[in-house]
């Protein structure tokens, strides 16, 4: 069972997720950063997305905080946080592994897998955080060829809202 978890500490831990996100930024890639927090509220691992930088489309924010952690006996009781809804690929991971809970900084600029984590099971709280849309809103708007190579739409199709 994972400890109830109040709008406060969830926003915390979603501003470890944005440091990450404006680091990956800062590096000229996609803002989209994740922290993976432990069933005690330890953060066990943090990271952002690096198709840009290390030229690696599998390196999502989720997975490079997973990886970050490192090895886990299990992922019982643990959060993903993440700036933006997960796409499929990291809904998947979220599930594989048995994470407990998925906090979603925003689902307006993408909505991924977060409903269907849901509907199996796992605690899903989407805090509909301004910062987090106007910095994916800011990053589409300027880089729309990286956002839709990074989402899987090649043919430029308008997504999200
Ligand atoms: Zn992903």
């Amino acid at each position: 069972m994972t400890v109830p978890l109040d709008e406060e500490t969830a926003r915390s831990w979603l501003a470890l997720a944005v440091e990450e996100a404006r680091a990956g930024r800062d590096e000229g890639g996609i803002p989209i950063g994740a922290v993976l927090v432990g069933r005690d509220g330890a953060v066990l691992g943090r990271g952002h997305n690096r198709r840009v930088q290390d030229g690696d489309p599998s390196v999502h924010g989720e997975t490079a905080a997973f990886r970050d952690a490192g090895r886990q006996r299990s992922y019982r009781g643990t959060t993903m946080v993440t700036t933006l809804s997960p796409c499929w690929y990291c809904s998947g991971l979220v599930r594989q592994f048995g994470i407990s809970r998925l906090v979603v900084g925003e689902a307006r600029t993408f909505s991924g897998g977060h409903d269907w984590l849901a509907e199996h099971g796992v605690e899903v709280v989407v805090l509909d955080d301004p910062g987090c849309a106007g910095m994916m809103a800011e990053f589409v708007a300027a880089h729309p060829d990286l956002w839709f190579e990074d989402i899987g739409e090649d043919d430029g199709a308008e997504v999200g809202a």
